[in-house]
């Protein structure tokens, strides 16, 4: 099936830095965000590192089983991460998640670890395919605290599971058939806290994947822009039109205006 593929990503409006990362290879069918953390610019070389590791691990092990593909490869960035912490200790702290999607034929594949989210669209319904991998989402599991209580709760970004600490790690994987239309969203969380309501995941059908990840990072950073915004979106089937394309724009074109009225009247 066609992949179209896009990513973007935002500083925000009021960190100095980006320690989210992002990456699209539509040809190897992998896609995937990271949400580095640790201080001292050390967030920022974790995410890109993780990333650098998956990418180089999956292009390496193009025949073998997607599910061990991305378990490994994950595990590798965490190794990488690891060695790379103990040869600079300013950088003792640093960590990632890590959310991968592997397309291959009519499957995808994820690996997930720590909070970064995984949604599809299928028929207008959108689904969250990945669990979040923190302390309070575990209490939920547990039945400790209710689902709506989560968000808010002290340990809401509390990670209990994370790509680079020393130990084994439990990597979240699983395969699902795909069917033509099918959209992906890999997102960070400064993205997901912002647009907590997946429909407007569906109201962007069928902007192109590009122009898709740039609008919905424009108004996640609108919104809230406390942290980092990234997004990844990928389509599954048919090439766009030149008259979706041509959609595209103007809506682009006109968020654009509106966010530049918003701006001029404040
Ligand atoms: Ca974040």
């Amino acid at each position: 099936m066609e992949i179209l593929a896009g990513g973007a990503t935002d500083t925000g409006r009021v960190r100095s830095t980006n320690e989210d990362a992002f990456l699209v290879d539509a040809e190897l069918g992998l896609f995937a965000v990271a949400d580095g953390m640790g201080g001292h610019a050390a967030g920022e070389v974790a995410s890109h590192l993780a990333l650098e590791t998956l990418h180089a691990h999956v292009s390496a092990a193009s025949e073998r089983p997607a599910e061990e593909v991305l378990a490994e490869g994950i595990r590798a960035a965490s190794t990488a991460i690891v060695e790379h912490a103990r040869a600079d200790r300013s950088k003792s702290q640093m960590g990632t998640t890590v959310t991968a999607l592997l397309v291959r034929g009519d499957r995808a594949t994820l690996g997930h670890v720590g909070d970064s989210r995984l949604y599809r669209v299928r028929w207008g319904e959108v689904d969250k395919l990945t669990q979040d991998h923190t302390a309070a989402a575990e209490l939920v599991r547990a039945g400790a605290i209710s689902e709506a209580d989560a968000p808010a709760h002290p340990w809401a970004h509390i990670l209990s599971r994370v790509v680079g600490r020393e130990g084994p790690l439990d990597v979240e994987v699983a395969t699902i058939a795909l069917a033509p239309g099918d959209r992906f969203l890999l997102c960070s969380d400064g993205f997901s806290d912002s647009l907590s309501d997946p429909r407007w995941l569906a109201d962007l059908e069928p902007t192109a994947p590009d122009v898709a990840a740039r609008l919905l990072v424009a108004r996640a950073v609108e919104l809230d822009g406390r942290d980092n915004a990234t997004a990844v979106v990928v389509v599954v089937g048919a090439a766009e039109s030149r008259r979706e394309r041509r959609s595209s724009w103007k809506r682009l074109r006109t968020l654009v205006s509106e966010a530049l009225d918003e701006l001029l009247e404040e």
